[in-house]
């Protein structure tokens, strides 16, 4: 039991979750983000912090699907203490993507429709945690999902604006594969979806190639991953006398800063978008 005059503590990974949380809970408990913006979860390394404010929480969320990496064990284990739960779970694994990995693509918040079934998964799991405020959340999270339902219509009209043949979106990490399936564009990564895995030479010659072949207007920077591989594709295309434009940061695995619009999770999707939508078209 917790005490009354204690706040109900819910700690998550990234920013991205911690949003989502947020949104269902508004001030009735404390949500703690440990990843802040720019933070790699797939490189994360736990700190002395993290640790004690793990044993604080009365309730854990994670992604899952290894996304969180080395992090993974210790919410496992802080996870036989208290309620912790892989969001990930929540999606039938049908809707899930493979990349010829036997674990699947964890990014799956650029599909909104499946983070629409992630925002479900917390909210009634918070809502049995809760049973006093139930109804409060389950409120909460009705209005968060018809915002969310409006995000899925925008971005597709966006998305579809880009014509056909130039809707192709490179960026240094495999984080868009569900964005891509979602929202009908061709999706290239260097890195595969871990940024852990280094880009070799091969790939590099393999996208510089699409892009001249293609044509294809602008490659894309991640917010909370190395330029460097990005840097090397521009190079060759260089070499070869072709121009090739940087379409801008987009956020992959990390919001933006908080009080900024993409330092929510509707902005971020919004803002990468609008990014894409002008450079591509
Ligand atoms: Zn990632």
């Amino acid at each position: 039991m917790i005490p009354t005059n204690e706040k109900f503590v819910i700690l998550t990974t990234t920013g991205i979750l911690g949003d989502a949380i947020k949104n269902i809970v508004k001030e009735d408990a404390q949500v703690v983000v440990l990843m802040g913006p720019g933070t790699d979860p797939h490189t994360y390394q736990t700190t002395q912090k993290d640790v004690q404010q793990l044993r604080h929480a009365h309730m854990i969320f994670y992604h899952g699907l290894d996304l969180e990496g080395k992090m993974t064990d210790i919410l496992q284990r802080m996870g036989q203490e208290r309620k912790a739960y892989a969001v990930s779970d929540a999606l039938d694994k049908t809707a899930l993507l493979y990349e010829g990995t036997i674990v699947a693509d964890p990014h799956v918040w650029f599909d909104v429709k499946l983070w629409k079934q992630v925002v479900g998964f917390i909210s009634q799991k918070l809502q049995e945690a809760r049973p006093e405020s139930a109804a409060y959340y389950q409120n909460n999270t009705l209005a968060y999902m018809e915002e969310l339902a409006h995000l899925h219509e925008l971005i597709t009209i966006q998305i579809n604006s880009i014509p056909k043949l130039q809707r192709v979106l490179i960026t240094a990490h495999d984080a868009f594969g569900y964005f891509g399936k979602a929202y009908n564009i061709e999706v290239v990564g260097l890195q595969g979806v871990s940024s852990v895995a280094e880009c070799g030479l091969k790939d590099i010659n393999r996208i510089a190639a699409l892009i001249r072949e293609r044509n294809i207007k602008a490659v894309f920077f991640e917010t909370s991953v190395s330029n460097r591989s990005i840097r090397v594709v521009l190079e060759n295309c260089a070499h070869y006398g072709h121009k090739v434009a940087v379409g801008g940061y987009l956020y992959s695995d990390a919001l933006g800063a908080p009080g900024t619009l993409e330092g929510t999770y509707c902005g971020m999707i919004k803002a990468n978008a609008t990014t894409i939508v002008n450079a591509l078209k």
